[in-house]
């Protein structure tokens, strides 16, 4: 109990679980779902799993997800509101993030009542601090769209990002997520990071082509947060601008050639174009 917690207080506590360690746990967390009134959870069948591990005895389980979330609010802001200390957690990790939550937070908060959080594992961040992208800016997008044209125009969107990009994916989607990935925002560097804390834990960086390329991809197990590195910075190599636009102006017009290899390498399609000229008044010569 931290000093803003009084026992006399309803409070709505976001406890954080573990993504797959169960050592992962806080003390805290631990005290706090000991102590809870009232349990609020997303699936009985996995907290009580979880539960059961540590040895805890919630006085009350309740569930709370997108099917019931409109009746249960009112519920869980009069319990805290007489007094209770209800503690909300997720299936996994943070709650709220890529799960229920952030209407009820809300909902409490506008009654005038307490919300605390008892933070842990989060997959977003685990992955990122992991996967050797830069972490100094980043954009969390969640799940991606499933169709593959919706998908497309969800990362085109995020083009002009300046930072990592962060996207929770089933790994049966992953190929058919990279190659929307290219089609958008043309080559980056990407990573994925699998069953974090857990046995089979394993990171992976390459470029989208590079990983397109790879049998293994459509194998993948598990869980896995997608990451998608900021556009690239480094200063485009003229003879590569060059050798690919010399392969797309034997079939296309220079607009679309230009386009094309613009998407492709991740530049502005100003550079593109200057380069494109130069090459074609050579050719005209
Ligand atoms: N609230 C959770 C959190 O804090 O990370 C996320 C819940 S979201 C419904 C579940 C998604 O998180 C999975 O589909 C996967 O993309 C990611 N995830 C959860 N645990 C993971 C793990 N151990 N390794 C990799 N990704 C994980």
């Amino acid at each position: 109990m931290t000093h803003a917690e009084s026992k006399h207080e309803g409070i709505l506590f976001l406890v954080a679980t573990p993504i797959g360690n169960l050592a992962d746990i806080s003390k805290r967390a631990l005290e706090t779902l000991t102590n809870a009134d009232i349990i609020v959870c997303e699936d009985s069948r996995v907290t009580r799993k979880l539960f059961t591990h540590f040895g805890l005895h919630p006085k009350e389980l309740w569930t709370y997800h997108e099917h019931n979330a409109a009746a249960m609010r009112p519920r869980i802001v009069d319990a805290v509101g007489t007094g209770k200390h209800v503690a909300l957690v997720s299936d996994a990790g943070t709650p709220l993030i890529s799960d229920p939550g952030y209407k009820l937070v809300r909902a409490l908060q506008d009654a005038g009542l307490k919300v605390t959080s008892v933070p842990g594992a989060n997959a977003a961040l685990c992955a990122l601090i992991l996967s050797g992208l830069p972490c100094d800016q980043f954009f969390f997008g969640g799940f991606p769209p499933r169709k593959s044209g919706a998908r497309q125009t969800f990362f085109g969107a995020l083009k002009g990002v300046p930072g990592t990009l962060i996207f929770y994916e089933s790994p049966r989607r992953l190929r058919a997520c990279l190659q929307d990935l290219h089609a958008a925002l043309g080559e980056r560097e990407v990573a994925y990071a699998r069953e974090i804390t857990k046995y089979f834990e394993t990171i992976e960086r390459a470029p989208i082509t590079l990983f397109l390329e790879r049998e293994d991809l459509d194998n993948l197990k598990g869980e896995l947060v997608l990451l998608v590195g900021p556009r690239l910075e480094t200063t485009p190599d003229q003879e590569d601008i060059r050798s690919h636009l010399e392969k797309r102006m034997e079939d296309l017009s220079l607009k679309d050639a230009v386009k094309e290899v613009a998407t492709q390498l991740g530049l502005s399609r100003q550079l593109v174009y200057s380069v494109a000229l130069d090459l074609r008044e050579e050719r005209e010569r």
